[in-house]
């Protein structure tokens, strides 16, 4: 396990409730689209980290981090005894080419640098590390993790490790002699309790609950293709079968990311869940699980 956990962000998790549930603008479903792919990668990345010697090596994943006012991200981190190393992780797929230090997709549109991105993280945490009076030299590397992706023209000075090398890598890596030291564990320490966390809504679009589409989604697939015959609910896209009272449980806990305010009653899952036909049974399940509060006539599950 690695020493700080990546963890889905609840702007990821939200935009992929608003999918299933609204048409995103095409702006907002490009972002969504990126999070997503963003993530997958990540989270390949880690399986590959995942087989590094643990007494060896600490692994930070998804650091948000700030200095001088300024908020930076590492997709992932690993402590060695000598070095820190920022890993900045692509999933790109397709061709792009590589010209005077910049990227572009082969249709000739520039994308962001990735090289640019970590020589400007390398400076704010160089600066974040010297704030908390702590010196380890810093080897930062892009890391595209798609085998699908190609790079022509590909610079071999630069500290990019390509999808075909990623064992290799860490292999050799992995087989280096490294020491853990009690500075090593406060340096990732300190890390950790900096780690800032966004507001999940700075880039979702406007939403309410009664433009949303109702029904209750598949917890694996996401689809709104699903019936329940009372006991259990059966996706009609995948096949994934949930009982019923993790299936509300689930709807309960997507209806308060969306809106944080929301006041949970029987009626409002009943609309929101749509294949769930006993009011009776979701009444039951949100008393077992929340308590019910009352407010005049009504009751309410907090
Ligand atoms: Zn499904």
């Amino acid at each position: 396990m690695a020493y700080k956990e990546r963890v889905e962000s609840d702007e990821l998790k939200i935009f992929r409730i608003l999918n299933n549930h609204m048409t995103l603008p095409s702006k907002e479903k490009q972002i969504y689209s990126n999070l997503e792919k963003g993530y997958k990668g990540e989270v390949m990345f880690d399986q590959i980290t995942e087989g590094l010697d643990k007494s060896k090596f600490l692994i930070l994943n998804d650091l948000l981090l700030e200095t001088n006012s300024t908020t930076f991200q590492i997709d992932s981190s690993i402590i060695s005894q000598e070095n820190f190393l920022p890993c900045e992780v692509k999933n790109f797929e397709g061709d792009y080419y590589y010209k005077s230090d910049h990227f572009y997709v082969m249709n000739d549109n520039e994308i962001q640098s990735p090289l640019d991105q970590i020589k400007r993280s390398d400076t704010l945490l160089r600066q974040l590390f010297q704030k908390k009076k702590h010196s380890i030299s810093i080897k930062s590397n892009v890391f595209f993790v798609n085998p699908a992706f190609t790079l022509y023209q590909a610079p071999l000075d630069k500290p990019i490790i390509y999808p075909t090398q990623l064992n290799k890598f860490f292999e050799e890596l992995n087989a280096k002699s490294s020491i853990l030291k009690d500075n090593h564990y406060e340096l990732a320490n300190i890390l950790v309790k900096e780690h800032k966390t966004l507001s999940p809504y700075t880039r979702l679009p406007p939403y309410n609950y009664a433009q949303l589409k109702k029904g209750l989604s598949c917890g694996l697939c996401h689809s709104l293709k699903v019936s329940s015959d009372g006991t259990i609910i059966v996706c009609h896209s995948c096949g994934c079968v949930e009982s019923v009272e993790d299936g509300i449980l689930r709807s309960v806990r997507e209806l308060q990311l969306l809106f944080p305010n929301i006041i949970i009653t029987t009626n409002l899952i009943f609309e929101w869940c749509k294949v769930i036909e006993s009011r009776k049974q979701i009444r039951r399940i949100l008393k077992k699980h929340y308590e019910a509060c009352r407010r005049g006539k009504y009751t309410y599950y907090e």
